[in-house]
This record gives structure tokens, C-alpha cells and sequence, in this order.
């Protein structure tokens, strides 16, 4: 497969609008140094209150020409239905082998809605399977090299293993979000934030400055990985103590 194909960073979401959320502006900052990006939809988001299939694959195309994404796909698995079985993660390793990302970005490992628990470890589960030769022996094995878990607004979290500098990503990042007329327009809860009274945007810039303000910047977005961060010059070190 040409390497033109490939992606260097590829989140997968539970639902359309999931991934800008959740790390929207890492994948405009990705994106914006010459980065190839994508989001993989697990779901067409059926089963939400408002808009229609066909209103959000719509505000998801646009939401990713905003980010500058290379791809961006649907499984069309069922919303509010998903599981992490044999044939799901089969599908899944489908498209890693296909799209061979180094770095995969998924859910948190808690969250509000089921999806959102199964999809983080289902994506860490199919991650692992890619890279098994016999899993399919019809496509080429490939394992991402790091899986990250994006974990914004999550409050019952542990602290973020790193954070990544949105600063100057945090307006693609709700231009992204604003895309999604259909479930946003006017409301003031969505996904994994909880609501505070402010508009939607306004909750996020807010998250987002708390995040920035953890390392000494405007904007963030944390992470946390299973895996602990490597040092090489403590000299280095950035996020002064005092
Ligand atoms: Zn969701």
C-alpha cells in the first residue's frame, strides 16, 4: 500500500461530533503541521434526539474539511448499541490495516454513555488484533504504535498524562464543533460536557482554557495513556513547579 494512503493520527468516535469534542484541536494542530489525519464514526448517531442521519454525515464532512482531516469514515454500527465483539472488532481492524495510523486516539475509558466505555476499550482491543497476522489473513497486519485515550471533561479521571497545546487550534477546534448545527445550535450539553448554564462553546473554551492552564498555556487538550511518558533530560522539563 502507498504511504499516500496512510495516516500518521486517526481517532476513532462513538458518535459524529464525538472526536471535535473530545480532540478537535489536536487534530487541527496535527493537521496544520503537516500531518495526515482522520476520524473513524463508529456510529451514524441514530438514535439522537435531533437532526437526521443524513443532517449529521453532512456536518461531519464539513466538520472535517474544517480540522483538514485526510479521511473520514462511518462503520455505521448501532448507536447506543455497541459492543465489543468478534465481528466489531473485525471491522475495525479492517480499517487500521487499511489505513495504517501510528498513533490511534480513542474514548476514555469511563464515561457518561456506554458507547463511549465500549469504544475505549473495543478500539484498544482491535488495535492489538490488527497486528495478529492470523486474525485475517486476507490483508496486511499492522499495530499502531501508541494508543492514546482523550479524555476531556471527564471529571472522575485521573490526572491527564500529558496535555497538547491548543492554543492556536482552539478556534478550528469550535468552528469544527459549530459545524454540527443540528445538535448544538442553541444547546448547552453535548457529549461528555456538562453543562453549566453558558452556551456550548462557551463550556469548552472554558474546559479547554483549564486544560491550557495545567500546562501553562491558553488552550489544551489531556490525554492519558496506560503507558508511562519517557525522560531522557530532566533538564528539559517543561510545566515549571514554581
Ligand atoms: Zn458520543
Amino acid at each position: 500500500m502507498s504511504d499516500l494512503l496512510t495516516l500518521d493520527v486517526l481517532a476513532f468516535a462513538p458518535h459524529p461530533d464525538d472526536a471535535e469534542l473530545l480532540c478537535g484541536g489536536t487534530l487541527a494542530r496535527l493537521a496544520r503541521e503537516g500531518r495526515r489525519t482522520g476520524i473513524v464514526d463508529l456510529t451514524r448517531g441514530e438514535m439522537g434526539t435531533r437532526g437526521s442521519v443524513e443532517i449529521r454525515a453532512a456536518e461531519a464532512a464539513r466538520a472535517g474539511q474544517v480540522l483538514g482531516l485526510a479521511v473520514r469514515e462511518n462503520l455505521g454500527l448501532p448507536d447506543s448499541q455497541l459492543e465489543n465483539d468478534v465481528a466489531t472488532r473485525l471491522q475495525l481492524v479492517a480499517v487500521i490495516r487499511r489505513l495504517r495510523p501510528q498513533v490511534v486516539i480513542a474514548p476514555a475509558p469511563k464515561g457518561r454513555h456506554p458507547d463511549h466505555r465500549v469504544a475505549a476499550q473495543l478500539v484498544r482491543d482491535a488495535c492489538f488484533l490488527a497486528g495478529v497476522r492470523k486474525v485475517d489473513r486476507a490483508s496486511e497486519p499492522h499495530r499502531p504504535r501508541k494508543l492514546l485515550h482523550a479524555i476531556t471533561y471527564r471529571e472522575d479521571h485521573v490526572k491527564p498524562t500529558f496535555v497538547v497545546d491548543i492554543s492556536d487550534d482552539i478556534k478550528i477546534k469550535l468552528a469544527a464543533v459549530a459545524c454540527y448545527v443540528s445538535q448544538f445550535e442553541g444547546v448547552i450539553q453535548a457529549g461528555e460536557v456538562y453543562p453549566t448554564g453558558a452556551p456550548l462553546a462557551e463550556v469548552i473554551r472554558h474546559q479547554s482554557a483549564h486544560y491550557g492552564s495545567l500546562i501553562r498555556c491558553a488552550y489544551g487538550e489531556p490525554f492519558w495513556t496506560h503507558e508511562t511518558m519517557r525522560v531522557d533530560d530532566v533538564m528539559a522539563l517543561q510545566v515549571e513547579t514554581f
